[in-house]
């Protein structure tokens, strides 16, 4: 096994694509903690490293810094309530997707001039009031 040097928080922003003051944002919220060279300098290892492409991972998935460190320290009853309300998040936003995608094939195909004339263009167009109900129905996380 190869060691991996540790890196300084340019690099280590150079390596994950950000910049350095998210890493220190970061830091800061008590999501990411470096270990300090004994000079004080913040020194990213593999698995800091890691820690950080999962941050990005789930960020770009929706949840909020403030989401991940509830998974990554929470009580297990806040991160499993957490992580349930975030699945059934992710499992909509699925259904929208397919629905979505299946909408664009057959649009493609399409030879109504008008979404009314059409009834497959007008039951994805019904699916907004559907979508638009459980977003305010569903409870805040
Ligand atoms: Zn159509």
């Amino acid at each position: 096994m190869t060691t991996v040097a540790e890196l300084r928080i340019g690099d280590a922003a150079a390596a994950l694509g950000i910049e350095a003051h998210v890493l220190r944002h970061w830091e800061s919220v008590g999501l990411l903690i470096p270990q300090r060279s004994p000079s004080g300098h913040r020194n990213y290892d593999e698995q800091t490293l890691a820690q950080a492409r999962m941050i990005r991972v789930l960020q770009r998935a929706g949840l909020s810094l403030d989401q991940i460190r509830r998974l990554a320290a929470g009580g297990r009853d806040d991160r499993l309530a957490l992580i349930d309300a975030k699945r059934a998040e992710v499992r909509e936003q699925l259904a929208l997707l397919r629905a979505t995608d299946r909408f664009l094939e057959h649009l493609a195909a399409c030879r109504h001039r008008i979404i009314a004339e059409c009834p497959d263009c007008a039951q994805f167009t019904a699916r907004d009031r559907v979508f638009a109900r459980s977003r305010t129905t569903r409870p805040p996380v």
